[in-house]
């Protein structure tokens, strides 16, 4: 598996190029692999569960752009989707029927769902979502979770996980103190702490937003109970309960992590593989709530591109390839992978805690158990950080970044799997 000598003259090249037109060279800020240290991969193209760079190298992609790829890389069925869909015309700024297709799927699938809007990004889901939920109660705090990700509104960069945590930023500078005031964070999996919350503000709390899984502080899952706890606190308060399935949302369970977890929330925020790899983001919900939404309702939302063909044709052609039998195969290699670890990391000594569920899979540099933001951040990062350089020394690509989850596909075969292991194994010798 391992490459020797990996090239690398082209992505160096590529980079300083664009680090005179792109604030720090990217599009988004984990690209650059600032906190690792090397110089970002310059992608040529994806094919199942590989990546080809411009240097000519290749690895086995664990990123799959940061979930949404649960197919894997340029699925055949999708890429015909898209030619045919493109071939008719890429946007119209009018209704199409694709659009009611792609909405009574998700209603179909998501237990929460009666009605779902569609918009371009995960951001957009849940900004719009926190929206409805002050517009709908009439107050104005929310609760979020410290070390969870929400997206880049204003409201929802406060203790934030995600690149905000891997590059140790502050709450973000430019968010007015009277936005961050009504947001309150409290650490995940701690039901106390909501409470206390809710003792003290409660009427004033328009919703917690919570991912059902955290996969924003690397792979964090809910104890026994927290999820039921917040949904009942939110009911005895009257607040709306947001789940923020954006990287859960069809990744985890067929029916999302809520029909996993059986607990149902009053709005729910998609994205990532609704998308099939194409910017996509949606938000939906009990019919009574999302009737405020306008032309329905008073509370405004709305997108030039929102609902395109080509986003609605990959997502839809996406979710229809997800059978039960797929998320079985999905859990498999998942534990295939996280058994390959740990046994690897017990051969060299190595303190290893493995956080996964199904397909996402996180390793901590650790000997705690990872159960939140605070644990999360015990991981050593320098063994991360020469981890992840051994790791794609060896040909696998892993997210640059102690604080994200690894994806696997459904293109990745046992033997990918197996080669990853014996990539890990090398990778742990050489630490
Ligand atoms: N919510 C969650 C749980 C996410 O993981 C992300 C992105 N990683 C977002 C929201 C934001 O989505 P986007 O990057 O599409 O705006």
């Amino acid at each position: 598996m391992s490459q020797g000598m990996r090239k690398e003259e082209a992505s160096r090249a590529a980079f300083e190029e664009a680090k005179h037109y792109i604030p720090g060279g990217v599009n988004s800020p984990v690209r650059a692999f600032k906190s690792v240290g090397l110089t970002p991969i310059y992608m040529e193209r994806g094919e199942g569960s590989r990546v080809y760079d411009i240097d000519g190298n290749n690895f086995i992609d664990y990123v799959g752009s940061w979930g949404p790829l649960i197919m894997g890389h340029a699925h055949p069925e999708v890429v015909d989707a898209l030619r045919e869909t493109a071939a008719k015309g890429t946007s119209f700024g009018a209704p199409t029927v694709l659009e009611t297709k792609m909405a009574k799927l998700v209603c179909e699938r998501v237990p929460s769902v009666e009605v779902v809007r569609m918009v371009n990004s995960g951001t957009e889901a849940t900004m719009s979502a926190i929206r409805l939920a002050r517009g709908y109660t009439g107050r104005s705090k929310i609760i979020k979770f410290e070390g969870s990700y929400h997206g880049h509104a204003d409201s929802l960069l406060i203790k934030a996980g995600s690149g905000i945590a891997t590059l140790g930023l502050p709450d973000s500078p430019g968010v007015p103190e009277a936005v961050a005031t009504n947001t309150i964070a409290v650490p995940y999996n701690d039901l106390e702490s909501v409470q206390l919350a809710f003792e003290r503000f409660g009427n004033e709390i328009a919703a917690v937003i919570v991912e059902p899984v955290a996969g924003n502080m690397g792979v964090v899952i809910p104890h026994e109970g927290f999820l039921e706890g917040l949904r009942k606190v939110t009911e005895d308060y009257g607040s709306l309960l947001i789940f923020d399935e954006v990287m859960t949302g069809f990744r985890v369970d067929i029916n999302c992590a809520q029909g996993r977890f059986g607990v149902t929330p009053d709005l729910t925020c998609l994205g990532k593989v609704i998308g099939g790899g194409l910017p996509v983001g949606a938000y939906g919900g009990k019919r009574e709530i999302m009737d405020q939404i306008a032309p329905a309702g008073p509370i405004y939302q709305a997108g030039t591109l929102s609902g395109n063909p080509l986003a609605m044709a990959a997502g839809y052609t996406t979710l229809k390839l997800l059978t039960p039998a797929i998320y079985d195969q999905l859990e498999e290699r998942g534990a295939q992978l996280q058994a390959g670890f740990e046994r690897n990391a017990r051969e060299f000594g190595i303190p290893l805690s493995i956080n996964r569920i199904g397909s996402m899979v996180c390793p901590f540099f650790t000997d705690q158990k990872v159960i939140n933001f605070d644990t999360a951040k015990s991981s050593d990062m320098d063994l991360f950080r020469r981890y992840f350089a051994a790791m794609v020394q060896e040909g696998v690509s892993v997210p640059p970044s102690q604080f994200e989850g690894m994806f696997i596909s459904a293109a990745h075969t046992k033997e990918d799997i197996d080669a990853t292991i014996e990539a890990n194994y090398n990778a742990f010798k050489s630490l």
